[in-house]
């Protein structure tokens, strides 16, 4: 792994079909991904949909870290690539609707973009307690962009829901 490399944090979620072995093989497809190297995954937690059409089903999510030395803009195409390659097919989704894999990128070293297809750290990261919880587990004590706030502070300052 070359110098420039960045510490990448993911999160996954599947709410249609087998969502364990959609969480499996998303994992299995980014461990493959030259130029990334997963290092630690958070235990899997089903949560409810947060927004999104009424009567959809449980999630099951998680996050994992990684190394990465992947530009950002590729890094989204890859994982965009293996979300297509599961079956999602987001041109016939509702937003926030059912989807057999979704990844987010969550944060990606010091990086802060604004760009029309890539904002990170991922702006809805801070106020999801189904992304906190399981990033205090993996890296609790990580000083997150921009401000370098850690996962558990964050965590301990969310309303309660
Ligand atoms: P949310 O972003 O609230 O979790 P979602 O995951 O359902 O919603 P998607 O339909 O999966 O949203 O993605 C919509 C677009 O978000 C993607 O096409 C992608 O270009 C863009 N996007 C912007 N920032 C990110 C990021 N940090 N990680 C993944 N996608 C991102
Ligand atoms: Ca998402
Ligand atoms: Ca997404």
């Amino acid at each position: 792994m070359p110098e420039e490399a960045r510490i990448l944090l993911l999160a996954l979620g599947s709410n249609l079909g087998d969502r364990d072995s959609h969480l499996a093989k998303a994992l299995e497809l980014l461990s493959t991904l030259p130029g990334l190297e997963l290092w630690r995954e958070s235990r899997r937690r089903l949560t409810r949909p947060v927004g999104g059409p009424e009567g959809q089903g449980d999630y099951l999510n998680t996050v994992c870290s990684a190394r990465s030395s992947l530009p950002p803009g590729e890094l989204l195409r890859q994982t965009q690539a293996i979300e297509r390659g599961l079956g999602r097919r987001r041109e016939a989704e509702v937003r926030w609707g059912p989807r057999v894999i979704d990844i987010d990128i969550l944060v990606y070293g010091e990086l802060i973009l604004n760009g029309a297809e890539l904002t990170l750290p991922h702006p809805r990261l801070r106020e999801r307690r189904f992304v906190l919880e399981p990033l205090a587990e993996i890296v609790p004590e990580l000083p997150l962009p921009p401000d370098g706030v850690t996962a558990t502070t964050l965590l301990e300052r969310l309303p309660p829901s």
